[in-house]
């Protein structure tokens, strides 16, 4: 059963004011991953002052979910979806002179997760008002610390969310500023990578920088194999997969006439196919362990796998377009580019069929220009109302199929 669109749309004009206020008082009270305090408590309590059943808080530290159960008959067994924001804000000092500006010094909604909680508040404001509308049950889960991985989807998870009752489908949704207000961006299959990180510890032999001969350098060790690295995806990783590693620090040493002891690289791995994240966490510690021993250094990895890829059901990932396409226009539906960033909605997609998709925020008329994690980052509030329409079509379909 599917609400006409043009009485949902109304609906939405309706709560927009109450919305912006929300996504306004976040953005005016900041907090970091896993010091949502403050939010977790204004988004429980606004579920609650809503009526959603089954409150539960402090999942994850500051985790909350709800119920929002449809009352229509249904002649079968009826499904859950989960629909996920995340609450957290970014260690960045705000610059934009607005009057809803952050007031906690050094810490800023620079990602639109402040959009993101509002546009739930609303969508749980609809789908209770419609209830009457679908048979099957939503659940709403608000979770930390996105930003900080290993993130709050994954302990949350642990926690038992995707249980009692048990999820059959996840839906997310994150504003986009490399998109204009008005699309709406939905990628069928893997669209945001898989972020490891490796450290890689590089033990020698110090000595006097004029006599190599008495020592084991690990700086020389070290550069090779750092260039050994960059053939994993040059000639080892199937060219059709894409793949990155980057040694992003280098350290060792101290003086221009002495060979230090030791050496350490940092890098980061992004992958979207989890057979290729494999292979090359198996290639790094292979090539270093290999080159380091061929020239009389030890070496060892320190492997710490990030969040997986982003990996969209492709009938969920319909749905969200049909949905999507009703809400903007067909037109106005775009294919995105995969990007190497990453995302921990991927636990959840591990998990179980869904989408995550990006609804465009920027308006150059409106001086709405700076990208995510930008001082200046600040979106345009139209947007919610296409986040929110989108997400209550794509759930009401979702539970009517
Ligand atoms: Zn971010
Ligand atoms: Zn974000």
């Amino acid at each position: 059963m599917v609400v006409a669109g043009t009485r949902l749309r109304n609906d939405i004009d309706e709560i927009m004011p109450g919305v912006i206020a929300d996504r306004r008082h976040i953005h005016e009270h900041p907090e970091l991953g896993f010091q949502e305090v403050e939010t977790s408590r204004f988004v429980a309590e606004r579920l609650q002052a809503l009526g959603v059943e089954d409150i539960r808080t402090g999942i994850a530290k500051t985790g909350v979910t709800g119920l929002i159960r449809g009352t229509a008959p249904s002649n079968g067994p009826t499904k859950t979806v989960l629909l996920r924001a995340d609450m957290d804000a970014l260690p960045i000092r705000e610059e934009n002179e607005v009057d809803y500006r952050s007031v906690a010094d050094g810490v800023m909604h620079a990602c639109g997760h402040d959009g993101h909680t509002a546009m739930l508040l609303g969508v749980s404001r609809l789908l209770l008002d419609q209830r009457d509308r679908f048979a099957g049950t939503v659940k709403v889960l608000f979770q930390p610390a996105e930003e900080l991985p290993p993130g709050g989807a994954k302990p949350m998870i642990e926690a038992g969310v995707l249980e009692d009752p048990k999820v059959d489908a996840a839906f997310g949704m994150h504003l986009a500023q490399e998109q204009p207000l008005g699309v709406i961006g939905v990628r069928a299959g893997a669209t945001m990578a898989a972020a490891d990180r490796f450290i890689v510890h590089i033990k020698g032999k110090g000595g006097h920088g004029a006599r190599p001969q008495s020592t084991v350098d690990p700086i020389v060790v070290g550069a090779q194999i750092v260039v050994a690295l960059q053939t994993i995806v040059g000639r080892e990783v199937d060219p059709t997969k894409a793949a990155v590693v980057t040694v992003g620090a280098f350290q060792g040493g101290e003086a221009f006439n002495v060979i230090p002891d030791t050496a350490e690289l940092r890098g980061t791995v992004r992958t979207f196919d989890p057979e290729v994240r494999q292979q090359i966490a198996e290639r790094i510690q292979a090539l270093v362990t290999g080159i380091a021993t061929s020239m009389r250094a030890e070496a060892t990895v320190e492997y710490r796998y990030g969040y997986p890829a982003t990996v969209n059901d492709p009938e969920m990932a319909e749905l969200v377009r049909a949905a999507a396409a009703e809400v903007v226009g067909p037109d106005r539906v775009i294919e995105p580019p995969q990007t190497m960033g990453a995302e921990d909605m991927s636990y959840f997609l591990e998990k179980v069929p869904g989408c995550y998709y990006i609804v465009g925020s920027r308006n150059p008329d409106k001086g709405l220009v700076w990208g995510h994690h930008h001082p200046r980052f600040d979106f345009d509030e139209e947007a919610l109302a296409n986040g929110i329409e989108t997400l209550v079509t794509t759930t009401l379909r979702y539970l009517a199929d």
